[in-house]
């Protein structure tokens, strides 16, 4: 009896081991920090703190990245310079 609960504790350990050496494979196969992995979904423009709407186009879009003109904030230089639509 004791022959068959070595042998189990054996097949146990030998898993786990297995298991964590597969483990360790797939976090080398992770990409490096930059590019969007498995597992990170978060929203892009909520990471960049406060975002604005564009006076041309209404998206939403970075503060960091306005471009104002003529008190209104545009998601990029040319919209600044096209005519406001109204909406
Ligand atoms: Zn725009």
């Amino acid at each position: 009896m004791m022959r068959i609960l070595f042998w189990v504790a054996l097949i146990v350990l030998v898993i786990a081991a297995i298991r964590s050496k597969i483990r360790g494979k797939l976090r080398d196969m992770t990409p490096p920090p930059g590019q969007p992995g498995p597992g990170a979904r978060a929203h892009p423009i909520r990471e960049l703190g406060a975002t604005i709407e564009c006076a041309h186009c209404h998206v939403y879009f970075p503060e960091s990245e306005a471009v104002t003109a003529d008190g209104r904030a545009y998601c990029s230089s040319e919209h600044a310079h096209q005519p406001h639509r109204p909406g």
